[in-house]
């Protein structure tokens, strides 16, 4: 995960009908508080066409990358889902809770901080409905309680916050900095899905080689191998592989956190950059 950070303004659709539905749906639990808080009486589903819709997807894939906000993966417009940090609808305090509990963050469903873009598996197949908390006794359970959003201490990392401050990578595997980083970790199956493992460790395979052949150049040029030198230069493309390396840390990539602890602040020797 890396850091996301929004445009500062809502996208339209948002500011208006979002803040409509949103008073909308706080004056219905307002009106029926206790079976809504009980869980007898279920609430409204959110409307995709409101906090779903084309401007608000735009704006955020923009601001993300297009890339999903758990795992970095890069996906296509329909392969990529809005994601309500704090789950609209029902929460469960983790994925081991299979009991909904009503009301969700109803009151968050249009709210420009609690939008992200995830795919379809972080979404649905591991986070799910899942919001751990600290201290489940602060849950914040419906709009007028007296404990608010800002007092909830959530145990899965906020990806406008800093994620890498809670969660970093040895080779391919992330790991926990924090307690917040292990829940996330586990929540969102980051160590045990498979074939994102295997995304990464190719992603992280075609890096290593780039870093190795670059490094191969800039040691023959620190021996005074010149035969080397121009060996390497006549049959590889550095180029290429410079390229790779720099682009690695942009938040354009794939696996951005990744790259930046594998190269652990890594520049390419500027003999090798006047060569190419
Ligand atoms: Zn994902």
């Amino acid at each position: 995960m890396i850091k996301i950070s929004k445009a500062e303004q809502a996208p339209i659709t948002l500011r208006r009908r979002g803040v409509t539905e949103t008073t909308n749906d706080r004056n219905r639990v307002s009106l029926n508080h206790p079976p809504f808080l009980t869980g007898t009486e279920k609430l409204m589903d959110a409307i995709s066409e409101v906090y779903g819709s084309g401007p608000v997807k735009n704006s955020l894939l923009v601001c993300h990358n297009g890339k999903c906000c758990y795992c970095e993966r890069k996906k296509d417009r329909v392969e990529i889902d809005i994601e309500h940090y704090r789950p609209k609808r029902s929460f469960t305090e983790d994925r081991a809770d299979k009991q909904k509990k009503y009301p969700g963050y109803y009151w968050l469903a249009y709210e420009w901080e609690n939008l992200y873009l995830s795919c379809k598996e972080c979404n649905i197949t591991w986070k799910g409905t899942s919001f751990p908390l600290k201290n489940p006794l602060q849950r914040s359970r419906w709009h007028g309680d007296a404990n608010t959003v800002a007092n909830e201490q959530p145990l899965l990392v906020n990806p406008s916050a800093e994620p890498r401050d809670h969660i970093r990578f040895d080779g391919d595997a992330p790991y926990p900095v924090d307690e917040i980083g292990l829940e996330t970790i586990e929540e969102l199956g980051l160590l045990k899905r498979v074939k994102l493992r295997e995304t990464r460790v190719t992603s992280l395979k075609h890096l290593r080689n780039s870093l190795n052949l670059v490094e191969s150049l800039r040691s023959a040029i620190e021996l005074g191998k010149l035969d080397i030198v121009d060996h390497i230069l006549n049959t590889q493309d550095i180029a290429e592989a410079v390229a790779d390396i720099e682009a690695a840390i942009l938040p354009s990539s794939e696996f951005t956190s990744m790259a930046i602890d594998f190269l652990d602040g890594y520049s390419v020797d500027q003999r090798i950059l006047d060569l190419i």
